[in-house]
């Protein structure tokens, strides 16, 4: 647990906080209960006492002889309760047990009684609970004495139970912890320490996890999170490599020649020329390349931003096919246009779409020998749509999908010659996203490609 201390951890939080509920609820509790009790008994006792009371009165009513009050005696006696019968003056005629000064006072201090009365129920402060009961009219008294030590031991065992449960909660609360710890922190910590690993570089982390909780649910968005990591990783040290690549062959190219030039070796002119061209050629290549991977981070970094403006995509396409037309003328090949008269202006940025278009029909005619280049706009549902086909060496099915990917070139070595960068179909793919519209390709290899751009109509 670096930089924490241990009152930080959760699970420690957890069990102080269960223990200090648990304490609060069972305090309460014990609270009530000990009130409830304690006046339970004290009702309890003196209804007792008091009914006692007056049945022993009762019967020394009809005879209040010494048998009788011996006999009364004789019924309490080897109990808790102690009897003190008296006159009407309180001359004490017998008693259970000796009375001690207390019960003499008790006596003494109440004056006559005329029916069946409490004379002490408080068993915190005094010695015994007291019952007076008056025999006929006046004739005697009978005292029950109820001693409160009796309650006062049952009320210690309560507060010792309380105190006991509660030193048994705090326990608890500990064991809490150590189960919490093992539930709970521990894939925390395991987290805890993947997300470490994952902040120095080791992004690939697998976190082992139980069921579907949050727990569960968080460690496999760690995983995940790790797995993208990588995944950029991966595609950032591919591109740096690509990048790398792109530009060391050009640039070994413009270096050798220029250097045979500097050296004044070569005295022919014609082949002086050649090489000039080689240089020049190789250096469009890098400006292109440079260009490409410019627009290429504007796109990655969220600077790209479209100007939109209603335009027609069918003035984009004769644009792009009058630039285009005289080079494939050169190669032989038929540039056939044919726009549907239907099409609407739709909101567009007109630079960049001129800019896809003009890649996929330049794609076009650089991979047709011979044969002729499609192009076709028409209206489907609630897309304008331009289709552009070929009938060139085509796509490899299980290549169409990545073509789509950053430097992706499916003949790498014949790539040299047409001069691609393999970024033209990736930037291509996301100005034609950023329009809310798809860019799909089909393809039959030796039989020709189709690339076919939805634009949404709104
Ligand atoms: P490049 O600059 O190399 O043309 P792109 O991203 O435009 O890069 O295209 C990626 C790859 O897709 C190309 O290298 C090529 O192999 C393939 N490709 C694109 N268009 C066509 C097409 N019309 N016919 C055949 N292959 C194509």
């Amino acid at each position: 647990m670096q930089g924490t201390t241990v009152l930080n951890s959760i699970s420690i939080k957890i069990g102080l906080l269960f223990s200090a509920v648990f304490l609060t609820l069972l305090l309460i509790l014990c609270s009530i209960l000990y009130g409830v009790f304690t006046n339970l008994f004290v009702d309890f006792v003196t209804n007792d006492l008091l009914v006692r009371g007056i049945n022993h009165a009762k019967a020394l009513e009809d005879d209040y002889s010494g048998k009788m009050i011996e006999h009364v005696l004789s019924m309490e006696r080897g109990g808790t309760t102690q009897v003190v019968i008296t006159d009407k003056n309180k001359k004490i005629l017998g008693s259970s047990v000796s009375p001690n000064q207390e019960m003499k006072n008790h006596i003494l201090k109440n004056s006559k009684k005329n029916s069946n009365e409490i004379l002490d129920n408080d068993w915190n402060k005094d010695k015994y609970m007291v019952t007076i009961s008056t025999v006929g009219q006046n004739n005697g008294y009978i005292y029950l004495f109820y001693p409160t030590d009796v309650l006062r031991e049952t009320v210690f065992v309560l507060k010792m139970l309380i105190i006991v449960t509660s030193i048994g909660t705090v326990f608890l609360g500990f064991g809490l912890i150590g189960f919490l710890s093992r539930k709970i922190t521990k894939p925390l910590v395991i987290m805890k320490d993947a997300t470490n690993k994952i902040a120095i570089g080791k992004y690939r982390q697998k976190i082992p996890s139980k069921g579907n909780d949050e727990i569960a649910q968080l460690s496999n968005a760690i995983e995940r999170l790790g797995e993208q990591l990588q995944f950029y990783e991966d595609s950032r040290n591919e591109f740096l490599t690509a990048v790398s690549h792109e530009l060391r062959t050009p640039l070994t190219y413009i270096k050798g020649y220029s250097d045979i030039l500097n050296k004044g070796i070569v005295k022919n002119h014609e082949e002086q020329t050649e090489y000039l061209s080689i240089i020049n050629k190789e250096a469009t290549r890098v400006a292109f390349l440079v260009a490409d991977l410019f627009e290429m981070s504007k796109l990655q970094v969220g600077e790209f931003q479209l100007n939109k403006d209603m335009a027609n995509v069918n003035s984009i396409i004769e644009r792009v096919a009058m630039t285009l037309r005289p080079v494939a003328e050169k190669k032989g090949i038929k540039l056939d246009i044919k726009l549907s008269p239907q099409i609407p202006e739709i909101d567009i940025d007109y630079k960049r779409i001129e800019q896809v278009i003009y890649n996929i029909i330049e794609n076009a005619i650089k991979y047709t020998d011979y044969g002729e280049v499609k192009v076709h706009s028409y209206l489907q549902n609630e897309y304008v749509m331009i289709e552009i086909n070929d009938s060139g060496i085509g796509i490899p099915k299980q290549e169409i999908p990545k073509i789509w990917d950053r430097f992706y070139r499916i003949d790498k070595s014949r790539a040299r010659k047409t001069g691609g960068s393999g970024l033209g179909l990736y930037i291509a793919k996301q100005i034609v996203n950023s329009h809310n519209g798809e860019i799909m390709a089909k393809s039959i290899e030796n039989h020709g490609s189709t690339f076919m751009i939805y634009l949404p109509k709104k």
